[in-house]
């Protein structure tokens, strides 16, 4: 039987933000990273959403433990919908979410965005998840080499999160767990900063796992620090083996988690390798993508990005594949209106999509400004109207007439 024997957890910052819209839980046997995005403080409450989703209840060990923590994505998924439906600040809100539970028979995962989880086994780091953004597509269909793909400018777009949409698709798989595994837990702003074979060397180098995670944080944020920084590591080891240091029973007594450290009961669940599977989810059907408020420095330097690409071929394709990528989002912006005020407060239909890019490029252009201040407006109304939903070009003039003939004086 095996158990968590060891485990850190900390979050930082980062050096360009100014806020941390990462969430964690670490509770053994279940560990949880989320990452959020949206103005105004809305991120932070999508991460900490998600993330209060798993602390209140934790999957039975002796049901499916995929299936438990999918429930409990669709479940967060719910709230934080929800909530950004219900107000204009939080409007489009969202988070990335990973959540890893140590079961008896092997380690769960349930996964969306672009946070990840990895396993160290023998000196080896493997990644378990993969990335539900723009670039790790491109790379997936070998669009894009990894050198490219760091340095890309859309990297930090993400085609799957929690809250965008009614109802999200999750990865979830089951791995077989070793004694001496370890795991690491992270959002990107680890990633986006660290290759992985750098992780690597970080915490094979590190005499126990939290110097290893003060090391991340730190190399993270020697790197750049661009982002908020999240990471969890925990390790496993056999119960009553030579690194056993009373943890947490892998599997036992799951509804109740034992506190960090503590001894847990029910020493009946076994570890059973065989019995594990591996089943990962293929993508759903929610393609849209999520832009992030831009990162500070987004933008590689020139110099950075053209020393990494191999000469002649890979700025063509590199151009290409950008191409393609502005062409796929002018048309994708053309056909979609919302509705939102213009700088002096009139309600005003927009073309294009409720977002700006790094370097400040917006999606969207004016179309048609109301004579209707906002202010006008009643305020459960304003709030459905100015929701940023996405409509059709017709729905959208048809909502700006009937607004401005309804504040009309009476004749
Ligand atoms: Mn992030």
């Amino acid at each position: 039987m095996l158990r968590v024997v060891e485990q850190y957890s900390g979050t930082d910052t980062g050096r360009q933000r100014r806020a941390n819209e990462d969430s964690l839980l670490a509770r053994a046997p279940l560990f949880v990273v989320a990452d959020g995005m949206g103005g105004a403080q809305a991120g932070e409450v999508a991460s900490r959403i998600a993330v209060d989703s798993f602390s209140d209840a934790v999957p039975d060990d002796a049901g499916d433990h995929e299936r438990a923590l999918g429930e409990l994505i669709a479940q967060a998924n719910a709230r934080i919908h929800a909530l950004s439906r219900a107000n204009v600040e939080q409007a489009g809100m969202g988070t990335t979410l990973t959540a890893v539970y140590v079961g008896a028979d092997g380690v769960s995962l349930a996964h969306v965005g672009d946070s990840r989880a990895y396993r160290l086994r023998d000196g080896l780091l493997a990644r378990l998840t993969e990335d539900h953004s723009l670039v790790d597509e491109l790379l997936r269909q070998g669009r894009l080499t990894p050198a490219e793909a760091q340095e890309h400018p859309q990297r930090s777009v993400i085609t799957r999160a929690l809250g965008p949409e009614p109802v999200v698709q999750a990865d979830t798989s089951t791995h077989p767990a070793q004694a001496g595994d370890v795991y690491l837990v992270c959002s990107d702003g680890l990633t986006s900063m660290l290759p992985d074979d750098a992780l690597a060397e970080i915490i094979n180098g590190a005499k126990d796992l939290s110097s290893a995670g003060e090391a991340l944080l730190n190399a993270a944020n020697e790197a750049g620090g661009r982002d908020n920084i999240t990471v969890i590591l925990f390790r496993l080891e056999e119960v009553g083996g030579p690194n056993d240091h009373a943890g947490v029973i892998i599997g036992a007594d799951a509804g109740t988690p034992a506190p960090q450290g503590a001894p847990a009961a029910a020493p009946e669940a076994r570890q059973d390798d065989a019995a594990s599977t591996v089943a990962r989810a293929s993508n759903g059907a929610v393609r849209r993508a999520v832009p992030r408020r831009p990162r500070a420095a987004a933008s590689p330097s020139g110099a950075r990005a053209r020393r990494r690409l191999r000469p002649r071929v890979a700025p063509l394709v590199a151009l290409a594949v950008l191409g393609l990528v502005v062409a796929a989002g002018y048309l994708a912006t053309q056909s979609v209106y919302f509705i939102g005020t213009n700088a002096r407060g009139f309600v005003t239909v927009y073309n294009g999509l409720p977002y700006s890019l790094p370097g400040g490029v917006h999606l969207y252009s004016q179309y048609y400004v109301t004579g209707v201040p906002a202010t006008t407006v009643a305020v459960p109304r304003r709030q459905r109207l100015l929701d940023n939903s996405w409509q059709s070009s017709s729905k959208a003039a048809e909502v700006a007439r009937s607004l401005e003939l309804e504040t009309l004086p009476p004749q």
